[in-house]
């Protein structure tokens, strides 16, 4: 008898004979995140998967009409979750963007001690020997960075400041 630590619960499970490669046990929990991650890489590796899956989720939208109007009627807690984890992933998105679209050619902790922040600062900031840049992210909504534009990103952020 075989057993291995499932890689979702830690608990240990019996690995079976037909499935050697088995890497997570058979309870519900664990067999739905896998089957979740299945699908996430698939979706991020198969360029043919995703219009499939976009299509069915199309056609089902088509015909169940006012289903999502109703859900979210029924279950304020889950739009309340929902918007909370979109702006968590905006907010994500976004400071991925300016990881990317600045000019800083090396991003590392400063050792200033000294940080003048505001509008008022702007004259005191330039003529100081203050050796720091601070980036102040404002967490009001933003209009979204088109996905073109991101498919071009360069680690170094140089081509797109030349773009
Ligand atoms: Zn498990």
């Amino acid at each position: 008898m075989d057993l291995r630590c499932c890689r979702f619960c830690q608990r240990q499970f019996e690995l079976s004979r037909f499935h050697p490669e088995q890497t997570v046990c058979s309870d519900k929990p664990c067999q739905r995140q896998r089957r979740s991650e299945n699908r996430k890489q698939k979706l991020a590796l198969d360029a043919e998967y995703r219009p499939v899956c976009r299509d069915s989720a199309r056609k089902w939208r088509a015909n169940h009409p006012g289903y999502w109007k109703q859900y979210r009627a029924a279950k304020p807690n889950a739009v309340k979750r929902n918007r909370t984890q979109q702006q968590q992933r905006d907010l994500r998105q976004r400071l991925t963007d300016l990881a990317n679209h600045n000019l800083a050619l090396n991003l590392k902790s400063c050792a200033a001690g000294v940080w003048l922040l505001g509008p008022a600062t702007t004259d005191l900031a330039n003529n100081n020997l203050a050796a720091t840049q601070v980036f102040i992210l404002q967490g009001s909504p933003r209009k979204p960075v088109l996905r073109e534009v991101s498919c071009k990103q360069h680690p170094s952020g140089s081509s797109a400041a030349l773009a």
